[in-house]
C-alpha cells in the first residue's frame, strides 16, 4: 500500500482453544512483536479470552484483536469459498458483522480495533457498505488489491500457508521471499499457527527474530492513522 510502512503479523483463525495458536501469540508478544489476531465472534471462548486478555496485560502494547468474519463458515461451494459474498443480503452481511463486532467489543474492550479480515478474502458491494455503516475503516484481504474506493484495505505480503493441498510453507522458503521484498512500503506475515506442526512453527518463532526486528511491527489501529494523517496532509497540500 502506497506511503504506508511497517510489517503487519497477522495471525488468523483465533477463537477455539488452540495450543499452537497460543504458543505463537505468547512467544511473539514476549519477544516485543505487535500482533494483531484474527478473531472469529462465534469460535470464541472463555479460555481463549482469558489466555488473550493474560498476554496483553502481560506484554502491553503488543496484542490487538480485529475481526475474522462471523461465524467462518463457507457459504459457497469447494471452488468459491466465501462467508461474505455473493447472495447474501446487505442487511444479513451488516447484522452478523454488528452481532461479530459487539461479541468482540465485549469480551476484548479496548484491545478490539475494527478492522475486518473476510474469510477465504472474499467479500462483495454488500461487504463493504456493511462494514462502512458499521463503522470499520480498514479490512485486509490480499496484499495486491485494487482500490475498492471504499474501505482501506491493507494485507501482509506473504500468507505463509497453501491452500490447495493446505501447508505451511517451510521457514527457509519465507524467509528467502522475506529477504527478495522491498523493505519500502507495508509488508507482513499471515499466520495460521493451528494448522502447522509443531516443529515449523517452532522454527518460525526461531526465524523471525532473525529478519524482522520487533520495532518494525505495527498494528490496523497505527495504519489507519498514519493513512488519515497522509490523506489530511495531502488534502492540505491540493
Ligand atoms: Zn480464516
Amino acid at each position: 500500500m502506497k506511503n504506508l510502512r511497517g510489517v503487519l503479523l497477522r495471525i488468523d483463525d483465533i477463537g477455539k482453544p488452540e495450543s499452537l495458536n497460543n504458543t505463537a501469540i505468547y512467544e511473539l508478544c514476549k519477544a516485543g512483536y505487535k500482533v494483531t489476531c484474527a478473531v472469529v465472534p462465534l469460535w470464541l471462548s472463555q479460555e481463549t479470552i482469558d489466555f488473550l486478555l493474560y498476554c496483553a496485560r502481560s506484554f502491553p502494547g503488543t496484542l490487538e484483536i480485529h475481526q475474522h468474519g462471523y461465524t467462518h463458515i463457507n457459504h459457497g461451494d469447494s471452488y468459491h469459498k466465501y462467508e461474505y459474498g455473493s447472495g447474501r443480503s446487505l442487511q444479513e452481511q451488516e447484522n452478523t458483522i454488528r452481532e461479530g463486532k459487539a461479541i468482540l467489543q465485549q469480551a476484548f474492550g479496548d484491545l478490539f480495533f475494527p478492522a475486518f479480515t473476510p474469510p477465504y478474502g472474499e467479500y462483495d458491494e454488500n461487504t463493504l457498505q456493511a462494514l462502512a455503516r458499521e463503522g470499520f475503516p480498514i479490512m485486509s484481504t490480499f496484499a495486491d488489491v485494487e482500490s475498492n474506493g471504499i474501505i482501506l484495505d491493507v494485507a501482509p505480503t506473504i500468507d505463509c500457508f497453501e491452500w490447495d493441498p493446505p501447508r505451511e510453507w517451510p521457514w527457509e522458503a519465507v524467509a528467502y521471499r522475506w529477504q527478495r521484498g522491498s523493505r519500502d512500503s507495508l509488508e507482513g506475515l499471515i499466520l495460521h499457527p493451528r494448522l502447522m506442526s509443531e516443529e515449523s512453527l517452532q522454527a518460525y518463532l526461531f526465524g523471525i527474530p532473525k529478519i524482522i526486528g520487533a520495532a518494525e511491527t505495527v498494528h490496523f489501529r497505527e495504519i489507519v492513522s498514519e493513512h488519515n494523517r497522509r490523506d489530511k496532509q495531502d488534502r492540505q497540500v491540493i
